[in-house]
């Protein structure tokens, strides 16, 4: 039996009939785009993560850029970016017209290294894009201090992490603001591109309202160049489905992680996932680390194990990236993750016995693979 690395048919058949007739009722109004739906998913995704306003955009990386746009952030500016995210987060920096400047991970929890991204500030610098990798933060006290003395903006890019919290504050309420995804396979995924930028700052809020919408907030008055980047009211139906599930579909992720410490628990070469202290993990990716990486990766998806690796190449060592001038051996954390990452199939749904046939194999792989 293949088991895939996310399965989103046990979601759908828990929403599927509110979906159909919240679409219905999309379709009988024709309010497609910034409706009914998205102020009311934006008030309650906002009352989600505890901050008064929530911006929906189109994607999550127009969320970031459009967050650096709203801080007045631009050419000539530097931003820090780990080098271990998604891409997407060091473009929606280069699409704000700043540099990303690349800093390393630390090595237990792989989330970015606070004293290496204090060593890389410099004059041109404006903020620090504290990336939720995996599912849980980064120390944001830390970063919020750092920040604060170095007169930087903190963003946060929540986009993995959805209802993860650290300490009181759930992940989307950190920093002068909070851009996040809602890609299908994120824990809260729509059926389609989407996006939002969570805020507590209503400045901030009301000009991300005219970036999103050509520049106005009143129809045909546009104070500011703007984008078109908006949230459209079927993706918002299914979002404000899915909202009302996130926290028991998280907790079925930590059970099925919970599972898979149990299994994997003493097998030699297979070094598991740690939760930092003051966070509760949310489980969008479930990365084990091994040694002989591709041969073990290989083993699992012949046997039809959808494992995957997030991500194969630290972004500094990209193409894309390569007028950067990095080198391997620049962020040797990141590398090292690089190299030796493997995620699990986990979501939602998930069975033990599915899970049991993910931990069998692999125990089998890493033995051959060291034999
Ligand atoms: C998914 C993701 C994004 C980009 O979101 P899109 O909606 O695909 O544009 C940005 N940052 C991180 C960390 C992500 O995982």
């Amino acid at each position: 039996m293949k088991i895939p690395l996310v399965d989103l048919s046990w979601q759908h058949r828990e929403i599927e009939r509110e979906v159909r007739s919240g679409f219905d009722r999309v379709m009988a109004s024709s309010d497609f785009v910034l409706g009914t739906d998205v102020d009311e998913f934006e008030q309650e995704f906002a009352k989600f993560c505890d901050v008064p306003f929530c911006v929906g955009v189109a994607n999550g990386t127009d969320a970031i850029e459009l967050g650096l746009r709203a801080l007045c952030i631009g050419p000539g500016d530097e931003v820090i970016v780990p080098a271990n995210t998604f891409i997407a987060s060091a473009l929606a920096v280069v699409r704000s017209g700043a540099k990303p400047v690349f800093v390393d991970c630390e090595s237990d929890f792989h989330l970015i290294d606070v004293k290496n991204a204090e060593a890389q500030i410099g004059d041109r610098t404006r903020a620090i894009l504290a990336v939720d990798l995996f599912g849980q933060l980064p120390d944001m006290g830390a970063l919020e201090n750092l920040a604060k003395r170095h007169g930087l903006s903190l963003v946060e890019d929540a986009a993995q992490a959805h209802g993860a919290t650290q300490g009181i504050r759930r992940a989307g309420a950190f920093g002068a603001l909070s851009g996040t995804s809602f890609y299908p396979g994120k824990n809260l995924g729509a059926y389609g591109d989407a996006g939002a930028v969570t805020t507590r700052d209503p400045d901030l809020a009301h000009h991300l309202r005219k970036l999103r919408n050509y520049g106005s907030d009143v129809k045909y008055q546009h104070p500011v160049i703007g984008f078109n980047s908006r949230l459209d009211s079927l993706q918002s139906v299914v979002l404000r489905a899915k909202l009302t599930h996130l926290s028991s579909w998280n907790a079925a992720r930590a059970e099925a992680a919970g599972r898979y410490a149990e299994m994997l628990a003493g097998t030699s070469g297979v070094a598991l996932p740690k939760v930092a202290p003051g966070n509760e993990h949310v489980w969008h990716i479930y990365a084990i680390r091994v040694q002989a990486r591709s041969r073990v990766l290989e083993t699992l998806q012949r046997a039809g194990i959808g494992a995957s690796v997030h991500y194969p190449i630290p972004i500094h060592l990209t193409q894309a990236f390569a007028d950067g001038n990095h080198r391997r051996g620049d962020f040797p954390n990141a590398e090292a993750a690089a190299e030796e990452m493997i995620s699990l199939p986990i979501f939602p749904g998930i069975t033990a016995s599915q899970q049991e046939q993910v931990a069998g194999v692999l125990k089998r792989a890493v033995e051959e693979a060291s034999g």
